[in-house]
């Protein structure tokens, strides 16, 4: 019996260190995920400012043509000045040339706004690509790491299966099924002391027969919880009721 208790222990011990090793590896691809989404929302951040420089691009290109039109209909309007013939007509075409120039105010105006807004684009858009790319060298670093933990986890695991395996095969084929049972339950250890005369476990009390019997290597399982109940380091039989 002390035998069987013994693995036990030991498979409990191997399973903790399984469950560990497990939520390692699992913390890996989440990490990755955190960064694929940081790295998108960042590419994307690149993309919008790009989209805003090229508006502004825009613009400023299509300003620069309403310039050039109203430029020559400027000059053809104070050429066609001196050929009127009525006081009316020249002060109709004045009146043109006014408007016209007015206009041309207002586009210089306007073309110099947007040259000052794409100063801020492209710098926008150069913090943007700055992030952007820092974060990608950093996680592609980072990722090495990441694959580097990975195959000494995946190693790690490999060991501890077979660790787990072997003693298994050891053990007793009803006592293996209770604590696989007892296990998947998921109320986390399975094998616990004997703590102050109560179940490890659960802290039921433990009758003071029985607790000697636990201290002789007896197999005993808690009625109310269904953990085995086994001695251990901390355990005594002092408290036992
Ligand atoms: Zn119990």
């Amino acid at each position: 019996m002390k035998e069987d208790l013994r693995k036990l222990l030991l498979m409990q011990d191997v399973d903790s260190r399984i469950d560990r090793a497990q939520a390692e590896m699992d913390e890996i691809p989440r990490e990755r995920m955190i960064h694929e989404r940081e790295l998108e929302e960042q590419k994307r951040q690149f993309e919008r400012e790009k989209n805003k420089l090229d508006e502004i691009r825009e613009e400023s290109r299509k300003t620069e043509g309403i310039k050039k039109t109203t430029e020559e209909r400027l000059a053809e309007f104070k050429n066609r000045l001196l050929e009127m013939k009525t006081n009316d007509a020249y002060r109709a075409m004045l009146e043109q040339i006014r408007f016209a120039e007015k206009k041309m105010s207002d586009l210089d105006s306007r073309m110099i706004e947007i040259m000052y807004e794409e100063e801020d684009a492209e710098a926008d858009l150069e913090d943007a690509r700055k992030v952007w790319e820092r974060n990608m060298k950093r996680f592609q670093k980072r990722q090495e790491i990441l694959e580097g933990q990975l195959e000494v986890l995946s190693e790690n695991m490999e060991g501890l299966q077979e660790e787990r395996r072997e003693i298994a095969a050891g053990m007793e084929k009803r006592l293996l099924g209770k604590y696989e049972q007892l296990r998947s339950t998921g109320r986390g250890l399975v094998v616990v002391g004997l703590i102050n005369g109560n179940c490890g476990g659960c802290l039921t009390g433990i009758p003071p027969q029985t607790a000697v019997e636990i201290n002789q290597g007896v197999s005993f399982v808690c009625p109310n919880c269904g953990r085995f109940v086994v001695w251990t380091d901390d355990s005594s039989l002092a408290g036992a009721k």
